[in-house]
């Protein structure tokens, strides 16, 4: 019980200071990543300095990866709340993650067995499948499959994400949603699961995750139904 109280001040403490900076590092954030990518292209740069133009833009992006998934949940919004119906939005995601999912060599299969319907913000409905999918990808650097179920049960909606990724020990799956808990070094966040836990019990909905080492790991999201 301590421990998540502990873990529920620490979200407090960063979701405010995130509300705070978020806004206005991304703008110029986003200008220097243009500029140097025209400077990358340019003719006249040279090898060595488009090198390094190329180094400056991969670090500036993970500066703007931190950022977004700040701004996602910390963003002082208007509440776009609409009906969204799952599966659509799940292709959408899929879509946008198709680049990620080629390099990786990972399959996608889908079985949508109901055509529901969600209550929240599709943009935050993103950025949940968005962090699970991402997860997903990378806990499969040699390739794999990822499933995507979505069913209705108990007025319900599912939606299931399994991956046959390297899993996660007992100990990690708790620490899930920590923030800055990330076992992968240089290029994680940790904050990824933070956002997906905010998102999603704002949405009064709730996230079980399973998962074994070396075997693969299992999200399901469940909301309420409003279909
Ligand atoms: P990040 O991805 O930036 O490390 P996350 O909050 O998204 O941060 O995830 C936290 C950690 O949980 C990851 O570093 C990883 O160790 C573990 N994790 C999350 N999802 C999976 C998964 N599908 N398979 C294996 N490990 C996972
Ligand atoms: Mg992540």
């Amino acid at each position: 019980l301590q421990l998540e109280a502990v873990k529920f001040e620490k979200m407090e403490i960063v979701s405010h200071l995130a509300a705070s900076i978020s806004h206005e590092v991304r703008n110029p954030l986003t200008a220097v990543i243009g500029f140097l990518q025209l400077i990358g292209e340019n003719e006249r740069t040279n090898e060595k300095s488009k090198a390094y133009a190329m180094y400056a833009i991969e670090e500036a992006s993970r500066a703007s990866d931190i950022i977004n998934d700040y701004l996602t949940f910390a963003k002082p919004h208007i509440n776009v709340e609409c009906l969204m119906n799952i599966d659509s939005e799940i292709k959408k995601c899929q879509d946008i993650l198709r680049p990620l999912t080629l390099k990786q060599n990972v399959d996608i299969d889908t079985f949508f067995q109901h055509e529901g319907s969600i209550k929240g913000d599709p943009h935050k409905f993103h950025q949940v499948l968005l962090n699970i999918f991402k997860n997903s990808i990378e806990a499969m650097p040699d390739g794999g499959i990822l499933t995507i179920q979505t069913f209705e049960n108990h007025a319900q909606i599912q939606i299931k994400i399994t991956d046959t990724g390297y899993g996660m020990k007992p100990e990690h799956i708790a620490r899930l949603g920590e923030p800055y808990f990330s076992l992968k070094g240089q290029k994680g966040t940790g904050l990824g699961m933070m956002v997906v836990y905010r998102i999603v019990e704002s949405m009064k909905g709730t996230v079980t995750v399973t998962s074994e080492v070396d075997i693969g790991t299992s999200i399901t999201l469940s909301f309420p139904s409003f279909s």
